[in-house]
């Protein structure tokens, strides 16, 4: 019997080196420890050996039960440092590698510039004011002194929607319901931001474009202060050393009105292809509030008196990056707006 015992031993311990996977240590284990295993099956046969061998074959039969249990133990636990090991080399990391690159996004070059502008007002005390695109045809026309049959609107010709309703061709229309909303009261200090329409299209023209246009109304606002907040404007816009100049114009809603020229911000006023050799840049138009203008919004022009300004967006933007055609502004090239 101790011989039979022994045996199975030897038997365990060659068969678990052909074993390799947790199944196939399991059927061992049963074959060999299990209730109908080899090892029980030499033990029930115990009751056959006299008194004297009987503890001396139990000490053998649990020698070899802890051998082999042992030995399967540790062929366990072999198996499972080489499956940790074969996890930790497949799932190794290689920080060498190229990342995947985050494309991100940007403001459009319209939009950065539209955010200067509204911030060198917001610091010079003015208030954002919005309105409706699609407008009525009296603020957009009537309210600013241009009735129906005034030459004038050949100049904004737009998209009519029916004979009083359009898509507005300035933001001017935000003002006069600016000045609705706040007579009797003064100042009325804002600048009104958004798109504007007209029936142009070109290389520096567009039937959608951005406008900012601003108004002061309050006593005693002269011609002076016009001056003084567009050439503050000009300053921050386009460097501390630029200088303005006011040209005499046409504006049905403002009188007398001025064009606004920047000293070319490229030469410095000595002649460029910017400016097209003249040293100055045409910016925007201006005026004092025609008084009929803040008649027709309720307040008394023998009272108050008021400025205000209007300027483009597109052209600004594009003499500020050098753009030839405001088309690449709409056209969503990301090779072109990634530059900005
Ligand atoms: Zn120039």
């Amino acid at each position: 019997m101790e011989e039979r015992l022994r045996q199975l031993a030897q038997e365990a311990l060659k068969a678990l080196e052909e074993v390799n996977t947790p199944d196939e240590l399991n059927d061992l284990r049963v074959k060999y420890l299990g209730k109908k295993g080899e090892v029980t099956q030499v033990l029930r046969g115990m009751g056959a050996l006299s008194a004297e061998e009987r503890p001396r074959i139990g000490q053998i039969a649990n020698e070899v039960r802890e051998e082999i249990e042992t030995a399967l133990e540790g062929r366990n636990h072999q198996m499972k440092e080489a499956q940790k090991a074969l996890k930790l080399a497949s799932e190794n990391l290689d920080v060498t590698l190229p990342g995947i690159r985050f494309h991100l996004g940007k403001l459009h070059p319209l939009t950065q510039v539209l955010e200067e502008i509204e911030n060198i007002f917001l610091g010079l005390g003015f208030q954002i004011a919005e309105g409706p695109e699609v407008e009525l045809d009296y603020y957009n026309f009537e309210a600013l002194n241009l009735p129906k049959d005034h030459p004038a609107r050949d100049m904004q010709d737009t998209f009519f929607i029916n004979p009083e309703v359009l898509l507005r061709t300035h933001t001017s229309p935000v003002q006069v319901r600016t000045m609705e909303k706040t007579v009797p009261q003064v100042p009325v200090k804002i600048i009104c931001p958004g798109r504007v329409y007209r029936r142009d299209d070109d290389a520096t023209h567009s039937p959608m474009f951005h406008q900012v246009e601003g108004l002061v109304v309050d006593q005693h606002i002269t011609m002076g202060d016009l001056k003084g907040v567009l050439a503050a404007f000009a300053r921050k816009m386009f460097g501390p050393d630029t200088r303005t100049r006011f040209r005499p114009s046409y504006f049905p809603f403002t009188e007398p009105s001025a064009e606004v020229d920047i000293s070319c911000f490229n030469c410095k006023g000595s002649g460029c292809r910017v400016c097209k050799g003249s040293g100055w840049l045409e910016i925007l138009g201006s005026g004092m509030v025609h008084p009929r203008v803040l008649e027709m919004s309720g307040y008394n022009p023998e009272e108050v008196t008021g400025f205000a300004f209007g300027m483009g967006v597109e052209r600004i933007a594009m003499l500020k990056y050098g753009i030839d055609d405001l088309r690449m502004l709409f056209d969503n090239d990301l090779r072109f707006l990634a530059q900005f």
